[in-house]
């Protein structure tokens, strides 16, 4: 939804969209080793070569010759067949008895959630967190928050359905920001303390500014959220209160770790799954989408028959 309305000019017109998903390996090249056809497989949606200075790190996210790419610089997932470059190191190996439709999230949504929200925001046992955006990305945060066990969790969300929903996924309370009153909002229910992390999960300057006004001293603002425009930064009010900013694209290096809370049923991204098309029905999966509020929509699958 963001590259359709125009936060991402890199991806020209044409380009196959997708960076999340499943499938069957067809074919491989004559770099691959770790793969052969027959393969069911799990797509990052962070292509990495595993040699660059940043692949090194573990920021698998600057890849020098890769990164972000799939649906952006070159085509996506969401079609019959797909070409992932470097896929030694930027697939995974499905294991047998996988709930392969849960594993999509691991595409994308969950590392990302999981590194650039719950651990930039350096999530600490008993810390009161607020998530600013119960869309998948901000489900996907409320979920992994939970390993490390902080005493609150808050949603904030303009749509009543997301919320009442992030209950089941374990907000501990949840709040409209429709009224334009969501700073106090979180102050009434926090004693005037404001939070340890606030996740911003949106990507608009109006729920930026939300996470900047509801930081403790000490607090951390773990930026997930995709923006487009530039937003304002108080710092006349944040210079003196030792709060920590966090941006980033993810890496998925947590990959491995989140694949195995997945299988164990630790974290059951299932639930996040609101419709399923088929591959010849895209065009509606992506209106669904688009009226996420009023379709009830949260993950959308597509499949291939
Ligand atoms: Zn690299």
């Amino acid at each position: 939804m963001h590259i359709l309305g125009g936060d991402v000019p890199a991806v020209t017109d044409g380009r196959t969209l997708g960076h999340e998903g499943v499938g069957i390996v067809e074919e491989v090249g004559t770099g691959v080793n770790n793969f052969k056809p027959g393969d069911k497989v799990l797509i990052s949606c962070i292509t990495s070569c595993g040699r660059c200075d940043y692949c090194k790190k573990a920021m698998y996210a600057h890849c020098e010759d890769g990164g972000w790419i799939l649906g952006h610089l070159i085509d996506g997932t969401q079609a019959e067949f797909v070409r992932i470059p470097y896929a030694d190191t930027s697939m995974y190996h499905i294991p047998p008895g996988s709930d392969e439709e849960a594993l999509v999230m691991l595409s994308d949504i969950l590392p990302t959630s999981f590194e650039i929200g719950v651990i930039n925001g350096g999530v600490q046992p008993g810390d009161v967190v607020a998530i600013v955006g119960a869309g998948p990305v901000g489900m996907s945060a409320l979920m992994t928050a939970q390993l490390y066990s902080p005493a609150e969790i808050i949603m904030i969300d303009l749509d009543n359905n997301r919320l009442e929903q992030s209950k089941k996924f374990g907000a501990t309370k949840t709040l409209n920001s429709s009224e334009g009153n969501a700073v106090e909002q979180v102050m009434e229910l926090t004693d005037g303390k404001g939070v340890d992390v606030a996740i911003e999960a949106v990507g608009f300057p109006v729920t930026f500014d939300i996470c900047q006004q509801i930081l403790k001293p000490g607090g951390r603002l773990a930026n997930v959220g995709v923006h487009g425009k530039p937003v304002d930064l108080r710092l006349e009010q944040l210079w003196i209160r030792n709060v920590k900013i966090t941006t980033g694209l993810v890496s998925t290096s947590m990959t491995p770790m989140l694949l195995k809370t997945v299988q164990s049923g630790k974290i059951k991204p299932k639930q996040l799954i609101s419709h399923r098309f088929p591959l010849n029905q895209i065009t509606q999966a992506y209106e669904v989408f688009r009226n996420a509020a009023k379709e009830k929509a949260m993950k959308v699958i597509l499949y291939n028959d």
